[in-house]
């Protein structure tokens, strides 16, 4: 949980701020965000504004990022939204605001939190800060297979996989149907960039995004991985299960342990 507020030692003069100390989340992580905003209770909406109404913070800027940025606007790329406090100030997208700027629109897109400048500053920073270490967190596929406890793979035997799909330009590169005593499930293996979108040339050292929908995972695993960025929170309701796996431990279901015999087969043979 994060608490909300601002301490004396967090009091920083925004007005100067330098660009590499502002708070910076990654498009590919722009869902993250939401995500954990929504975890947490903080209140967002989307809004576009006119652009006078805008504040900048940040006192110095790439001028070669911002034509970037106007090239691409030109060329009708869709952006994120720039974040912004409720009082309208930028707590992230100045380049963004600048390309607008240059190229004369009135309107901007933006996501804005429902707290003032140093509010939202701070509980931006926070975030930031949890996701882009989460990106460096253990949760490669073979440190879940390693974690994975003794009795589980020994389990595993009587799990069949069978290959679904492989789509590069899908939402997953690797789905699979388990089937263990006639039950079938499904579960995927997706393996990510570093900077949070889909690898479509996976190792077995990059790390992954997991999930079946078998009970033992939406139960013991699920909450615990998606702490680590390892899963999406898919049907619970996010709450942490105390009871089920207070250590919060992350490892593989029976499912997902057969899938990656399958998964750490195909990249071998380069069939990924
Ligand atoms: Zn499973």
């Amino acid at each position: 949980m994060y608490k909300i507020g601002v301490r004396i030692a967090d009091l920083i003069i925004l007005d100067e701020i330098k660009r590499v100390d502002m708070p910076q989340i990654s498009s590919a992580d722009f869902n993250n965000l939401i995500l954990i905003m929504n975890e947490i209770g903080v209140s967002f909406q989307f809004v576009s504004l006119d652009i006078d109404r805008i504040i900048p913070i940040q006192e110095d800027a790439n001028k070669q990022k911002v034509e970037n940025i106007s090239n691409e606007i030109q060329k009708g790329k869709k952006l994120n939204p720039i974040i912004i406090s409720s009082d309208f100030y930028i707590i992230d997208g100045h380049h963004r605001y600048l390309a607008h700027i240059n190229l004369k629109k009135e309107k901007i897109d933006c996501f804005q939190i429902g707290y003032p400048k140093l509010s939202a500053f701070y509980l931006y920073s926070k975030i930031s800060k949890k996701i882009n270490k989460s990106v460096n967190e253990e949760k490669t596929i073979e440190q879940l297979y390693n974690q994975t406890p003794k009795k589980i793979k020994n389990r595993s035997t009587d799990v069949l996989a069978k290959l679904n799909t492989i789509t590069k330009q899908g939402r997953f590169l690797y789905t699979t149907t388990t089937i263990s005593n006639g039950n079938s499930h499904t579960c995927y293996i997706r393996p990510m960039t570093k900077k949070g979108s889909l690898n479509l040339n996976p190792k077995k050292t990059d790390y992954v995004i997991v999930w079946c929908d078998c009970n033992h995972f939406l139960f013991n695993l699920e909450t615990s991985l998606h702490k680590t960025n390892a899963s999406r929170i898919v049907n619970s309701n996010g709450k942490n299960p105390i009871i089920m796996n207070p250590k919060m431990k992350k490892f593989l279901c029976k499912h997902l342990l057969s899938a990656y015999d399958d998964y750490i087969n195909k990249i071998e043979r380069g069939k990924i």
